[in-house]
């Protein structure tokens, strides 16, 4: 069931996620089309997040926003008060004034990651939440998963000697498994839908950006996806299976990669699997101090590293 309405406000909003988003030219949403998405929202009963460009609104749209709950998702360098700031660069991130407050999201290359995750060291015990999102999955060849691995195990050491500080901080790519006892993927096209500027529906704001002919209805008709339980989990003969909880599941990945709405690739699932098994050690090392953390937590040890591997036959 639809839970979250994500409003992209401009074709120029900053990327949250795996996607790109390249355009340089803005175009707002028609402020009839986000007072509609509102009221969309309000009817249905959905939380909404907007997703902002990196110039200020105008003071109609500012106030109309101001109508309701929301979360604000903002590039780095916007001036304004948000909920989730998105980095695209390493200098920005490494050089910001974080706030314990705020959610950070950092959208990086393999490359720029293995280059440059020591500067983590400095930056965890400043932060509540920051969420590190690949923007080159497809691009991860064997040696690369080795390597994500041995950078795994370093931001791992970081982590547990916040805890030793009496911090936690949380990063996606180690904490969140720990936390979690079953799947807690993206959902695009099940529990979020995203309101693009052309007044239309998609699946998220990666679907808008790449073609634009993805629509699945718009704020006249109303939703309509088609074979909506494809990108349910049940519906996911992989993925069902999996307990690599942290997961995005991502459906425009997915569909890029497979050409399956349901079916992740290769690449999405070995690396989850990285992560959910540097998870498993970075439990045991926090026990040692603390031990009776996340007690009732069990990640258990696996011998595969992608769930096409044990597939009934
Ligand atoms: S489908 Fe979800 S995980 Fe994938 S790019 Fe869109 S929002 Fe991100």
């Amino acid at each position: 069931m639809i839970q979250y309405l994500i409003i992209q406000l401009d074709d120029t909003s900053v990327s949250f996620c795996h996607y790109a988003n390249s355009r340089r030219i803005c175009k707002l949403i028609a402020l009839d089309d986000l007072k509609a998405g509102i009221l969309f929202a309000m009817k249905e009963n959905l939380s909404i997040q907007f997703v902002y460009p990196d110039y200020a609104l105008p003071d109609e749209y500012k106030k109309t926003i101001g109508t309701i709950d929301h979360s604000k998702i903002v590039p780095a360098g916007y001036q304004g008060e948000a909920d989730v700031v998105v980095f695209e660069d390493w200098t920005s991130f490494v050089n910001y004034n974080f706030s314990l407050t705020q959610t950070y999201v950092l959208r990086t290359s393999k490359s720029a990651l293995f280059n440059n995750y020591s500067s983590l060291a400095d930056i965890l015990v400043k932060i509540y939440r920051l969420n590190i999102v690949f923007t080159d999955i497809a691009d991860f060849t064997e040696e690369d998963f080795n390597v994500y691995a041995q950078v795994l195990q370093s931001i791992s050491k970081m982590i547990d000697v916040c805890f030793q500080q009496g911090k936690s901080p949380q990063l996606n790519l180690l904490t969140d498994r720990m936390m979690l006892d079953r799947m807690n993927n993206c959902n695009a096209g099940w529990e979020n839908i995203t309101l693009a500027p052309d007044g239309k529906f998609y699946i998220c704001p990666a679907f808008y950006l790449e073609d634009g002919v993805t629509a699945v209805g718009d704020l006249q008709t109303g939703l309509d996806i088609k074979n909506p339980q494809l990108y349910r989990l049940d519906h996911a003969p992989l993925c069902r299976i999996c307990d690599a909880y942290q997961c995005k599941r991502c459906i425009y990945l997915n569909r890029k990669s497979t050409l399956e709405v349901n079916t992740p690739s290769h690449e999405q699932c070995t690396i989850s699997h990285i992560e959910r098994n540097a998870a498993r050690s970075l439990l045991a090392v926090i026990r040692q101090t603390e031990n009776t953390y996340m007690k009732n937590v069990e990640i258990k040890e696996i011998t595969y590293m992608d769930p096409f591997d044990i597939r009934k036959k």
